[in-house]
């Protein structure tokens, strides 16, 4: 089992509090996992991290809200392809395409490059493989696999950093496969004081934190840009809502453009503790009690036969759409 202890992605101290139990993918509690905040800098994040405890597998019917999804990723490749240009044979890499929306509409506007994809799921790889005929596509995370040293122009991350084990050690990892004089594109909806993720409302810790239990990192939205920006140059950035809820709540995106720093900036982080911590205990105010966790195995029952129920009708959802054509 793949479990990873550390410390703050953004000044590098181990020095936290906890603030909230890691939520599994049935409402229960994290037997090891934690959410915690960092003291020195207010980075909110899971420690440790033990991927396979979440019991949540992304599948290739994982993107229900289809439109939102494809216009914002459509969004995004007219973004990218009006600033970063490339020349013909150059790489790009699409880091966590899901089904490939994204691969394919950067293929559509650098149809001289040579694209490839990095998808954690087999089964959504595949997918993403045959949304984008011609691309390659690695069936992994960004930890498991390798590239050659500055191998992409052009780097896209979108929607999917916050489910990075090791936050910092992927960056790293991307900032050592693209090219000196690359482009990255990153963007994120989950801060302390997100609204909204796509089309599901923020009300409590438990949709903070428990929406989706493979989430590790929750930053404030000026101290991700300024993290970003040590190691990558932020040259331009962008705030824009990809969706409003039925209730009015706003799924707020922020999308950097960045190019590499070949050496990284040593700076000290501010410090956003206080506002994130106040973030944290207004959405705890408005969140219910708990039940009180027991130890009695015929309690642990229900909760059993419902991540059974779960893994079950993911798995057939799975397979009814991988035979779709
Ligand atoms: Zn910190």
């Amino acid at each position: 089992m793949i479990a990873t202890y550390l410390s703050c992605a953004v000044c590098g101290v181990d020095d936290t509090e906890a603030l909230y139990p890691a939520l599994l993918s049935d409402g229960s509690e994290s037997s090891f996992q934690r959410i915690v905040i960092c003291r020195q800098c207010g980075l909110v994040y899971k420690n440790p991290v033990v991927p396979s405890e979440n019991g949540l597998v992304y599948a290739p019917g994982s993107w229900p809200q289809t439109n939102i999804f494809r216009q914002r990723l459509e969004a995004n490749a007219d973004f990218i392809a009006t600033r970063a240009h490339l020349a013909t044979g150059d790489a790009i890499l699409d880091v966590g395409p899901g089904p490939g929306f994204l691969m394919a509409a950067l293929r559509e506007r650098y149809p001289s490059s040579k694209i490839f994809g990095l998808e954690a799921v087999p089964e959504v790889a595949a997918l993403a493989a045959r949304q984008c005929r011609g691309a390659v596509v690695l069936p992994g995370s960004v930890d498991e696999a390798s590239f050659p040293a500055n191998r992409f122009k052009l780097m896209a991350v979108c929607g999917v950093d916050y489910l990075f084990a090791d936050h910092r050690g992927a960056l790293e990892k991307l900032s050592r496969w693209l090219a000196n004089d690359g482009w990255l594109y990153i963007e994120r909806n989950v801060f302390v004081d997100q609204q909204a993720y796509t089309a599901a409302d923020i009300t409590s810790l438990d949709t903070l934190f428990g929406s989706n239990p493979l989430m590790t990192t929750w930053f404030h939205r000026d101290q991700y840009r300024e993290y970003l920006d040590c190691m990558f140059e932020v040259v331009e950035s962008r705030r824009y809502d990809s969706d409003v809820t039925s209730s009015g709540r706003r799924n707020t995106l922020d999308g950097h453009l960045c190019r590499k720093r070949v050496a990284p900036i040593m700076r000290t982080p501010r410090s956003y503790y206080e506002e994130n911590r106040a973030h944290v205990e207004a959405l705890r105010a408005r969140t219910p009690p708990r039940p009180q966790r027991t130890a009695s195995p015929d309690a642990a029952q229900p909760s059993l036969h419902r991540v059974r129920a779960m893994i079950l009708g993911r798995v057939k959802s799975a397979v009814k759409r991988a035979l779709e054509p």
